[in-house]
């Protein structure tokens, strides 16, 4: 939440009572720094200069909550009875937070109701530790639970005990048989060099073992390495498919979230560092701490005092690591997120290329990479800083016991104690004991990664939607009647866009919404397709509450032909058939035909099966927009949503546009935004929009007669194209 000040806890204790919302301001009437809070109870506002209680407001006595920009700063202002009163004053960057608390203040003061906080906050910070956390997530690297995430991944392998177990067991045998392979040169050396024994038929047996042991241990290998890129495989693309489905299932408002190369990076990255701990370093991990407890007990009861010798300093060893590893939390927190940042520039700046190009910031863009490269460099070298300092001096206090050893061992085999194979053995044991030890000490790091990719995929897959089907949602066929029943919506609760729509379409009717711009024209088009819901009231088709009709029903009867068309990597004949993927080739020239798209699809030199390149870039925009309602022909839905849907054209493509237009809305429910007024005459009805409300609704005459607010945008806008010798 980022409406709750850090000494949140302790204001309530001071006051006493729950507080709703808190927030830190910190400038003082001179403009000089200061610390203080305003507290937000059920009852009242409390201002808090330096954790005291200076002055408290009951909420009903204030009438407006306002803030306002000054030069550098801003002030959060009351509005009371008599006068006007100034809270506080804080530095510019604190602006967006006062004003969304002022927002919601305003929302409770009319509906009662204190809004939840929203979760976009301008920077996020750890509840239990107060770490910011990285953009894009909510998970705390620091904090995260590491050990549910490995867990989940671990139960999610399951899936293929077989091959997983198989993979397991031949792994702990080849541990096995190495421990054997070891064993089995002390016995040669005590049994048949030091004791000069004559008797070779053992010597034979233990040099078959030598032959066979390797070969078991190549074919236990490739056991090994099949199952385990099996199950690591199936996991991945498991995984993948959750991911990618939840993606395209999620709402608009948890699409628009997180940006797409955010996405991409949780789907291919993020997954394929699962898929190392499944097909390594999880069953890895259990294998070398099962070869570290047989070979460490193989030795105890060989010799239970040498050992000990060995295991001291491998404890001061992993006391150490802990020691160090703490500290390396912070640089390789720094290190996770500047790479992130790295990549999401370089996904914007690839994304915007045509933007880059045609501004002519290709130095400007090169110099913000390299910028965030640099910083990524440096933090990777601070981290790996520590890393390579720790990683030999732990090896080297670990292996401090095979010095003990030689001193010690070396003794017991010179006064006799211990014989000459023994000490052989018990060398290859400790050489043993060290490779699973060493590998252990890195796995912390590669588990803190493992958890935190996995964390990031769980964060989408277990995200909440707020678009859902109701349980009783029912397929539908659509006439295409449309009722707004006391609409209100807003992207945040508290910051309302559309307030208050009634109004009711017959079938078959084409309506116009006009409205200055950032009124709510297309939000009110998205509420149609339920790409949100509404917060208040209810959308009505034929009748029914469009949450009681299934989405994907809803939504394959609704076209839409927007401004910018999106075209699929791929032909003319894959874009087309897109809206319907079992359309016969009559039905697609029949659309084309109707959308004026046929000739000029005929005139390229492979017609339909023209490939049209990345995003359609080897087309006009008109001819994308005729591709787009050749589509929306195709598809033959009962609702059509054209938003600016010739804004971007030229007069002389337009006409040929709106020609394509007319043999589209034939028949159906239309609801067309356009900027240019004029395209909209012969709409049955305009819906005016302003200040989030229906101010006005009727034919283009009948709203120019009423002189009122449509009048003035026709006005407007001959003046302006009066200017600009534009038709209107
Ligand atoms: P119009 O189509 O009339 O130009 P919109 O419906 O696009 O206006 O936008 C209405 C208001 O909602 C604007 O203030 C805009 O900034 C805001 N808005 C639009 N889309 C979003 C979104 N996805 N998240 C938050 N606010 C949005």
């Amino acid at each position: 939440m980022h409406l709750m000040s850090p000494s949140h806890q302790k204001m309530e204790q001071i006051l006493g009572q729950t507080l709703q919302y808190s927030l830190d301001y910190n400038l003082n009437v001179h403009g000089m720094p200061t610390s203080g809070s305003v507290a937000i109870s059920d009852e009242e506002l409390i201002l808090f200069r330096d954790e005291i209680a200076v002055k408290r407001i009951p909420l009903q006595n204030i009438n407006e909550f306002k803030v306002v920009q000054m030069v550098g700063s801003g002030a959060l202002q009351i509005v009371l009875k008599e006068k006007t009163e100034q809270l506080c004053i804080f530095t510019q960057d604190l602006l967006p937070v006062f004003a969304d608390l002022a927002k919601m203040l305003e929302y409770h003061r009319e509906t009662g109701v204190f809004p939840a906080p929203d979760d976009e906050e301008p920077v996020k910070t750890c509840p239990k530790c107060g770490l910011v956390i990285p953009e894009q997530t909510n998970i705390c690297f620091h904090c995260a639970p590491k050990g549910k995430y490995l867990w989940r991944i671990v139960k999610l392998s399951l899936r293929y005990k077989a091959t997983l177990l198989t993979a397991l067991v031949a792994t702990l045998i080849i541990q096995l048989l190495w421990v054997v392979f070891t064993y089995m040169k002390g016995l040669v050396v005590d049994n048949y060099v030091t004791s000069g024994s004559q008797d070779f038929t053992g010597l034979l047996l233990m040099m078959g073992g030598y032959l066979i042991i390797p070969l078991l241990l190549f074919g236990l290998e490739y056991i090994n390495e099949r199952c385990s890129s099996y199950t690591a495989a199936q996991v991945g693309r498991d995984l993948r498919g959750i991911l990618f489905e939840r993606i395209q299932n999620q709402s608009m408002k948890n699409a628009l979230k997180r940006p797409t190369g955010e996405q991409i990076k949780r789907i291919a990255n993020d997954t394929e560092k699962v898929q190392d701990f499944v097909s390594y370093h999880g069953k890895e991990a259990v294998v070398r701490v099962f070869s570290v407890s047989v070979i460490l007990a193989v030795m105890f009861w060989m010799n239970w005092k040498l050992t000990c010798w060995i295991v001291l300093p491998i404890i001061a060893g992993f006391f150490f690591s802990r020691f160090i590893f703490k500290r390396m939390n912070h640089p390789f927190r720094i290190n996770w997120k500047l790479f992130s940042k790295m990549e999401s520039v370089l996904y914007d700046i690839l994304s915007g290329i045509m933007a880059v190009k045609v501004f002519g910031s290709e130095k400007r863009e090169i110099k913000h990479y390299s910028g965030c490269s640099e910083k990524f460099a440096h933090s990777m070298y601070v981290a790996n800083f520590y890393w390579f300092v720790m990683f030999p001096v732990s090896t080297f206090v670990v292996t401090l016991g095979e010095y003990f050893y030689l001193y010690f061992g070396g003794n017991d085999v010179l006064s006799g104690v211990l014989s000459f194979g023994k000490m052989v053995t018990f060398l290859s044991c400790i050489g043993l004991l060290y490779a699973p030890l060493n590998w252990l000490m890195q796995l912390p790091r590669q588990l803190a990664q493992t958890a935190i990719s996995a964390g990031k995929i769980f964060e989408i897959i277990d995200e909440k939607e707020d678009v859902l089907d109701r349980g009783n949602a029912i397929d539908k066929e659509i006439e295409g009647n449309v009722a707004f029943e006391h609409v209100h919506f807003g992207y945040k609760v508290y910051n309302p866009v559309l307030k208050d729509i009634n109004f009711s379409v017959k079938k078959g009717e084409m309506i116009g919404i006009v409205g200055p711009s950032g009124v709510g024209k297309s939000t009110m088009i998205n509420l149609i397709m339920r790409l949100y819901d509404v917060s208040n009231g209810q959308i009505l088709i034929d009748g029914t509450d469009i949450r009681d009709i299934s989405q994907h029903s809803l939504r394959s009867q609704i076209g839409v032909v927007l401004q910018e068309t999106y075209l699929f990597d791929g032909t003319v004949w894959d874009n087309l058939i897109y809206a319907k993927p079992d359309a016969t080739m009559e039905e697609v020239v029949q659309a084309a035909k109707i959308a004026n798209a046929h000739d000029f699809i005929c005139k390229m030199p492979d017609g339909y099966q023209e490939y049209i390149g990345s995003r359609g870039y080897k087309l006009s925009g008109g001819e994308k927009q005729r591709i787009a309602i050749a589509r929306a022909i195709l598809r033959d839905p009962k609702i059509l949503i054209l938003d600016e849907a010739t804004a971007s054209l030229d007069t002389e493509t337009e006409k040929m546009i709106q020609e394509a237009l007319k043999n589209l809305t034939r028949d159906r429910t239309t609801f067309a935004i356009a900027h240019r007024l004029s395209t909209l005459r012969n709409a049955d009805r305009l819906i005016v929009l302003d200040g989030g409300r229906i101010v006005e609704m009727g034919t283009h005459e009948e709203l120019l007669r009423h002189k009122s607010v449509y009048y003035n945008l026709v006005m407007a806008q001959r003046q302006t194209s009066k200017l600009s010798k534009e038709p209107a």
